[in-house]
């Protein structure tokens, strides 16, 4: 089987990763992908925001690190991105810095469903119980939502990164993936299969198999991301969730260079 390419992946300057640009693109060329996208924690205006990205004065450092990547393999397409936080209000930030780099896209996720609490940060597992799986769930949806809504981003990363640690509802959340869905095809926004789930309590890719077919169903374009956060972690699982997205009904995945679209087949 042909392996999509893998659009998301994460460098040492975000202080929870390790392998540089070069041991990802290797590990890359070994498996045969035919696009690696490093798409690293954006920084945010103020470097005490949190400690698990890079510091907005290391923005060149990152793209420095990714065009070395590239000198060293040149067969291998090397696409520049972000995985950027999603924050209501923080929408101007998200344009300041699409105009800094040259970016092949910007992956839009939403980790923090309040002004200080990010809902897959492992040190942060005890606020979970602390909350009605509902709320959190409505919550984190709405901004998922709003980001696909704001145009801000060519795809959403992770789309049910709350189901993580295995704190589901009782109740039926077809609707808010319905809703966000609508939005998303209306938008003309991608998503990704992220096969990080699978390393996670949860132990399903994002999002999972009812969600990617009704976002088949929606016509919402895909993407395929390992979030890797090490060298060995690029690609993983992939077979699989070309598997799921074959089955849901998709034929295509797409692919972005300096933030446009084109549609490949899977
Ligand atoms: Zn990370
Ligand atoms: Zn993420």
């Amino acid at each position: 089987m042909l392996l999509p390419a893998d659009y998301h992946s994460h460098t040492p300057l975000c202080r929870h990763a390790v392998g540089e640009p070069v041991e990802l693109a290797a590990r890359a060329v070994k498996l045969g992908l035919p696009e690696l996208g490093l798409s690293d924690h954006n920084p945010m205006r103020r470097d005490d925001f949190d400690e698990w990205r890079m510091r907005l004065d290391q923005l060149e450092d990152y793209v420095g690190r990714v065009e070395k990547a590239r000198r060293t393999y040149p067969n291998l397409v090397i696409k520049l991105a972000l995985e950027v936080d999603y924050i209501p209000g923080g929408e101007d930030w998200v344009r300041d810095l699409a105009a800094r780099q040259p970016w092949d896209y910007f992956i839009g996720s939403v980790h923090y469903v309040s002004d200080s609490w990010a809902l897959d940060d492992p040190k942060r597992i005890s606020e979970w119980r602390t909350r009605n799986p509902w709320d959190v769930w409505s919550t984190y949806f709405e901004r998922l939502t709003q980001a696909a809504e704001s145009g801000l981003f060519d795809i959403i990363g992770h789309a049910d990164l709350c189901k993580k640690f295995g704190f589901y509802p009782r109740e039926d959340c077809t609707n808010l993936f319905t809703r966000f869905l609508e939005v998303a095809a209306r938008r003309n926004v991608a998503i990704e299969l992220n096969t990080a789930g699978l390393r996670k309590e949860c132990r399903e890719i994002y999002p999972s198999p009812a969600f990617v077919q009704l976002a088949a169903r929606f016509g919402v374009p895909i993407t395929f991301g390992s979030d890797a956060h090490a060298p060995e972690e690029v690609g993983m699982n992939f077979a699989e969730a070309v598997e799921l997205a074959r089955r849901s009904g998709y034929t295509h995945c797409c692919r972005f260079t300096r933030r446009q679209r084109e549609l490949v087949k899977i």
